[in-house]
């Protein structure tokens, strides 16, 4: 079996959910999909020489090909491992074709047939503690039993990049990662509001987007511990391993980290040093299926589990769906696509995400059949639909 074609279509979802279809001479083919990012598609047709002609089934050695020969383009990080990662899923899809078997079965199997998914809310229009309740028993009632809201945005008391009063608020400027005392305490009204409102039986995650320093982390961290957070996402920026390390064994508040780190090796510190309690790596975004097989095992050495950072179209979260099965530390993916009523509709029988679980099937693959129509009407300006160019 030869690869004789790589192609993608880019669909306007919530993010540009980048498709990636591989086709071989025996007429079986697989359907991938990358992480958004500018330029992604054209780097999937710039490693096309290194593809057609090859054996599909050859998927690490054809990573580590284009890891090397991309090397110009930026083959150890960024928006080339996210190009890559789409191949990478649509090769995992093909092999599964080729072979009548599903994907999590060329990973060791399954430990669950259902994956929990956990829903990221979005605050409310106003800046209100009482909404976010609102949202969060919303979310639960469809079925959801992990949620994440985002702790940072919507602060009234918080000044942004672009106010150009930073004097108005005692300490409290966007740029020095100091928390004032009314934002604090905003930020913990917000996150008592929702443990409040869904109990103790929801998983209940909030997410800071790398805004803290140590010191003012540490106190939010710890002013949380009494509601029994499922974890504080990136309270800190990412560069400083020591400086996480240092929060996270500050509080009995779960840190977790991961989403914009690539390849197995951006993880290798971050695990060795325990520098976080969960980790959280983007599928599509970070290498792929195997990728992440290799991060995850790295991490059960230290008990660390795992909860996948996602905001993908049914194809690349099922596709993760079948590795997530396959290691015993997983913990629970993410759902972003909250305001695309058509998300499910993009496969065909239907959304495989029902009551905050998606449960896999056992066809080739990845199990899932693009609706072509839904995919068409949905296409990305000026993306070409499976054809020669991006
Ligand atoms: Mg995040």
């Amino acid at each position: 079996m030869k690869i004789t074609k790589v192609s993608t279509a880019v669909i306007a979802g919530n993010f540009p959910w980048v498709l990636v279809r591989i086709e071989t001479d025996t007429g079986v083919s697989g359907l991938g999909e990358a992480y958004w990012g500018a330029g992604v598609a054209e780097l999937v047709h710039r490693a096309k020489p290194l593809l057609i002609g090859e054996d599909p089934t050859n998927i690490a050695r054809l990573m580590f090909v284009m890891e090397r020969s991309l090397s110009g383009e930026g083959s150890q990080a960024g928006v080339t491992v996210t190009a890559m990662s789409g191949i990478e899923i649509a090769l995992w899809d093909l092999m599964g074709r080729a072979h009548g078997l599903p994907i999590s079965t060329f990973f060791g199997g399954r430990f669950r047939e259902k994956i929990r998914i956990y829903a990221d809310c979005h605050e409310g229009d106003t800046p209100d503690p009482a909404e976010y309740a609102r949202r969060a028993k919303e979310v639960v009632a469809a079925g959801f039993t992990a949620i994440k809201f985002d702790l940072d945005n919507a602060n009234p008391y918080t000044l942004d990049l672009t106010d150009g009063d930073h004097s108005r608020r005692q300490w409290v400027e966007p740029f020095n990662r100091l928390i004032g005392s009314q934002e604090m305490a905003w930020m913990v009204s917000v996150a008592s509001a929702v443990r409040n409102a869904v109990g103790p039986e929801i998983m209940v995650a909030m997410d800071a987007h790398w805004k803290f320093g140590v010191n003012d982390a540490i106190k939010l961290a710890q002013a949380l511990e009494p509601l029994d957070l499922l974890w504080l996402e990136d309270p800190v920026p990412p560069h400083n391993i020591e400086a996480q390390r240092l929060v996270t064994h500050s509080t009995r508040t779960p840190t977790s980290t991961g989403e914009n780190l690539y390849l197995h090796q951006g993880y290798r510190e971050l695990i060795e040093k325990q520098a976080v309690r969960i980790i959280t790596p983007d599928i599509p975004k970070m290498g792929g299926l195997l990728e992440f097989k290799k991060v995850a095992d790295h991490a059960n050495l230290y008990y660390i589990p795992m909860a996948p950072h996602n905001v993908a179209s049914p194809i690349g979260t099922v596709a993760c769906g079948h590795v997530c099965a396959a290691i015993s530390n997983y913990l629970v993916m993410e759902y972003h696509a909250h305001d695309v009523a058509w998300w499910g509709d993009l496969v065909e029988g239907g959304s495989p995400l029902q009551n905050g679980f998606i449960t896999l099937n056992n066809k080739p693959g990845h199990g899932l059949t693009l609706n072509e129509d839904v995919a068409k009407a949905h296409l990305k300006k000026g993306s070409s639909f499976f054809g020669e160019n991006p």
